[in-house]
């Protein structure tokens, strides 16, 4: 039989918008040490907007660069996707393919039209020594660049707006004694900037969606009990490494189908509610 007191937190839970999946590991909560938070989608809200449009050769204009990366975007469901394929004038285009945790490709007009991560081009061994993409980066932007028929014909900047309540989270659940890492897809200078931002303990940037569980193993063989709360396909590996997983928002049906709890809100403050909830319940019981 479920002890009342749980049953109670249980249902108190749920009206606060914390949903409880897995009961045990609700009762693990209170003994969590460190929670590893998903960047864009949770300390982020995840809604990207274009701020600048870098030519990086001299055979293109600014218009048909991001006429050409919109009509890639158009099909991808990344939220740095949606926001440059919000550029109205856009081209049809045959076989889009998905690059995981990098980008996205397709042809436009008769060329290959790839939009990419900084670490797809240093992998592939494209130089890209321009200051302009380092002076965005450092003011905490997003950058990816566009190559047409393998050449590099230009750069994309996009900023994400951290959650108000993102700071406070972290802040509270630092006085609580717990170690608050990040863990992102996206270059290093963006992942110090938030870093900055909120006051996290540690951050891991330029992680692939394959091997961010295995980032929760390695925080986890320090000896740690650890939590992973984030929204996206690409977390749900990691939420179900991690000794509590926490979907947030309305995230993806995988993400939900993963997580031991699942908060029904977008607010990182329901993270603190949710461990505070625990400790609560578990030491009236003892
Ligand atoms: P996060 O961990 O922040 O959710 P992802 O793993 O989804 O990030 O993506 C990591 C990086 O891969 C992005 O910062 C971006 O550089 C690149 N990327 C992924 N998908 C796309 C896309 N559709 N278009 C352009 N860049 C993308
Ligand atoms: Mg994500």
């Amino acid at each position: 039989a479920v002890p009342l007191v749980v049953a109670v937190s249980t249902a108190l839970a749920a009206s606060n918008g914390l949903l409880i999946r897995n009961r045990s590991a609700f009762e693990q909560a209170r003994k969590v040490q460190a929670i590893i938070f998903d960047k864009t989608g949770t300390l982020t809200e995840g809604r990207f907007g274009v701020t600048d449009t870098l030519l990086l050769a001299q055979d293109i204009d600014k218009d048909t660069l991001i006429k050409y990366a919109a009509s890639v975007e158009a099909n991808s469901e990344h939220p740095i996707a949606k926001a440059i394929a919000s550029y109205e004038d856009k081209l049809p285009i045959e076989n889009f393919k998905g690059i995981a945790g990098k980008g996205a490709e397709a042809r436009v007009d008769g060329k290959e039209v790839k939009v990419v991560s900084p670490g797809f081009l240093r992998e592939q061994n494209i130089a890209m020594d321009d200051k302009r993409v380092d002076e965005l980066k450092a003011q905490g932007k997003t950058v990816v660049f566009v190559l047409i028929d393998g050449q590099l014909k230009g750069a994309i900047a996009l900023a994400d707006i951290i959650r108000p309540e993102s700071k406070q989270a972290i802040a509270a659940l630092r006085a609580m004694g717990i170690k608050c890492m990040m863990l992102t897809g996206d270059n290093k200078q963006v992942a110090q900037w938030v870093s900055d931002q909120v006051g996290l303990d540690e951050y891991f940037a330029e992680v692939l969606p394959q091997d961010k569980a295995a980032k929760v193993k390695e925080v986890q063989s320090r000896g740690i009990l650890v939590a992973m709360t984030g929204d996206g396909v690409n977390d749900a590996p990691a939420l179900a490494q991690a000794n509590l997983g926490i979907a947030i928002g309305a995230g993806s049906d995988v993400a939900v189908e993963t997580a031991d709890i699942i908060l029904v809100r977008s607010n990182p403050m329901d993270v603190v509610a949710l461990l505070k909830l625990s400790k609560a319940t578990y030491s009236k019981m003892i």
